[in-house]
């Protein structure tokens, strides 16, 4: 489909490092999390698409920087971020506390901080192509102060202080999240508590982690789920409140979405019960209402737990890539 977003024709792009990928030790037994379903999903494109997809992507090459880092989180955070039991709380895997910090650094911290990267540059590129994809990130549980839910750092909180810092869009530019991953996503919306400027989209399954009531009120449009919520009803819900939100004032200058595949009915954590079938049209309809408004979109994978979650992940991504790329 040939698509125009500020009278630039819509070229998807794919942000991927092989360096995403976080396995060591058995951490893919502690927590119920296929760590390495970044490689998967890009393996499975790869396949599809090959040279096509190699002429359409970029690969972040270096960890985000510690001022950039500074931008969102504090001073006291990052700091504790070098003492092992800190790190391991913060992951929700306490019994890596007793590893060296400079392994938990390595294998988990930094590949987190070479998604950042990714995050940061998918947004510039988004900017510039209409559409582009971060193989990682969407760590929406992670505040200023705090890390939780396997969220160490704010990717797009970072992304959003970048893109004003460069300029590419001003501090007074309307910039959307939309959230749809199975949790709600109470860092970002802590962090962007006093900025009217970003508006927040967040769907999710108010029945488990985190229900964080104080983020909820900040949250600019709500929607609430109840567990095993199916693909009638979250669709409806979706088609509903989408349109809405993104129209409400004036558009924003830049989409963030945050495409958690734990909705699906197979997932472990998440408590919904969404298809295959389901997530494929979610995903549809998300990018083709943002690129139908004339609005550039980021995407991030967020969660998704389940061992089918990098074959969705690659059955969407495929879909834009097929709708777009001429
Ligand atoms: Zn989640």
């Amino acid at each position: 489909m040939k698509q125009t977003i500020n009278s630039i024709t819509i070229s998807p792009k794919v942000v991927y490092s092989q360096g995403y990928d976080i396995q060591f030790l058995g951490l893919e037994k502690l927590h119920p999390f296929d760590s390495c379903k970044y490689s998967r999903t890009w393996r499975v494109l790869a396949d599809r698409f090959g040279d096509r997809l190699i002429a359409n992507s970029l690969a972040p090459l270096s960890p985000v920087t510690s001022e950039m880092l500074q931008v969102v989180h504090t001073t006291d955070y990052l700091k504790n971020l070098h003492r092992s039991h800190f790190v391991a709380k913060s992951l929700e895997l306490d019994s890596l506390g007793f590893l060296p910090i400079s392994i938990l650094d390595s294998r988990v911290l930094k590949p987190m901080r070479l998604a950042t990267t990714g995050t940061i540059m998918a947004s510039e590129a988004a900017l510039e192509f209409g559409i582009a994809i971060n193989l990682s990130g969407g760590y929406h549980h992670a505040s200023a102060e705090r890390g939780e839910g396997f969220c160490i750092y704010s990717d797009i909180a970072i992304a959003i202080y970048s893109l004003r810092q460069s300029q590419k869009i001003h501090v007074d530019d309307r910039v959307a999240i939309v959230d749809l991953d199975a949790h709600q996503g109470n860092g970002l919306a802590r962090i962007f508590y006093d900025d009217p400027s970003v508006r927040i989209l967040d769907m999710y399954n108010q029945q488990i982690y985190p229900n964080d009531n104080h983020a909820r009120e900040r949250v600019d449009c709500s929607i609430p789920l109840l567990s095993g919520t199916k693909d009638d009803r979250y669709l409806g819900l979706l088609k509903d409140r989408l349109p809405a939100f993104l129209r409400e004032k004036e558009l924003p200058k830049i989409v963030f979405y945050n495409a958690g595949t734990d909705i699906y009915e197979r997932d472990l954590l998440g408590g919904l019960k969404i298809s295959e079938r389901g997530i494929l049209e979610r995903d549809r309809f998300v990018f083709q209402t943002v690129s139908d408004l004339g609005i550039p979109l980021v995407m991030v994978l967020s969660g998704g737990y389940a061992p089918e979650s990098y074959r969705l992940i690659a059955d969407s991504i495929s879909d834009v890539l097929q709708t777009w790329n001429n």
